[in-house]
Formats: C-alpha cells, structure tokens, sequence
C-alpha cells in the first residue's frame, strides 16, 4: 500500500484516539497499517521492482512525490489539531512497518534476526494486486484516504 494511506490512517487514529494515551494511539496505528495491507491495494514502484535491480530516476521521483504529499496533507490537519501530537504519533505509528520493512535503501536488515520474522509477519498480510485488478487496488486506498480525512476533518 502507498504511504499516504498508512500515514492519514494513522493520524485519523490519533484524533479519536488521543484520550487513551500516545503509546495506545501508536499501538493501534501499527495494528491498522497490518489492517490496510489486508486490502487489495498497489504498491508504490519501488515495492514491485526486484531489490536487485536499478530503480530509474522517475520510480524514486514518483515515491517521494506520494510520501512528501502524505505528510503535506496529514500536517494540515496537525496544524489545526487540538491534539497535534496524537495526530503525528498515529501518522507515524501507521508507516513504522513500511519504514522498517520496506525502504529499498535498508531492504538488506530483512536478513537479520527479528527483521526477518517481522518480515515474514508483514508479508503474511500483504494483498497487493501486481497484474490485474490494479483499479480496485487504487480505488481502495482511494477509500481509505477519503474516510480518514473525513474523520480528521471531523475530529479536529
Ligand atoms: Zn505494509
């Protein structure tokens, strides 16, 4: 799934959440990113290219695009927050996994003891569409995006 989901998931997590604590907030942003992956959704271009190969200019641009578009819009909503903090936690606890799991640059710690069942954990919820069906896999982040900024723009 691309960033912007996770992150805006995860803030729209810390606007309800908040009363229960950031560590909560956190704990239920991570379960929701595991939530997400579940749903047939693309991937960003970097995710469907083998580590191996070279990534062009264009995959690297249109992946830092989608992620500093995330963050533009769920810091809207932390900027006018009553709760910013819980906001950010949530946005953060949301992509900890992607973070973790799947940055190509650091792709090689899945190697090593824990990362690789967390991994092996990550995968085991991944319903990414790579050949057909990729309208459903863009429609349902589409969703996701749409009702966590309903619930941030009603939540702050
Ligand atoms: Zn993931």
């Amino acid at each position: 799934m691309l960033s912007t989901p996770h992150i805006l998931t995860g803030a729209a997590i810390g606007a309800v959440a908040a009363p229960l604590g950031l560590p909560a907030v956190f704990c239920f942003a991570v379960i929701s990113h595991l939530a997400l992956d579940i749903l047939p959704h693309t991937d960003d271009l970097l995710l469907e290219v083998p580590f191996s190969e070279k990534y062009s200019a264009n995959d690297i641009l249109s992946v830092i695009l989608e992620i500093v578009s995330g963050i533009i819009i769920v810091s809207y909503f932390v900027f006018r927050s009553s709760v910013p903090l819980a906001l950010a936690v949530g946005a953060l606890g949301g992509l900890t996994i992607d973070l973790i799991d799947n940055v190509p640059f650091w792709k090689g710690i899945r190697n090593l003891p824990i990362f690789k069942q967390l991994h092996q954990f990550h995968e085991m919820f991944d319903g990414a569409v790579r050949t057909k069906w990729k309208i459903v896999g863009v429609a349902t982040q589409f969703i996701v995006i749409v009702i966590s900024v309903i619930v941030l723009m009603q939540n702050s």
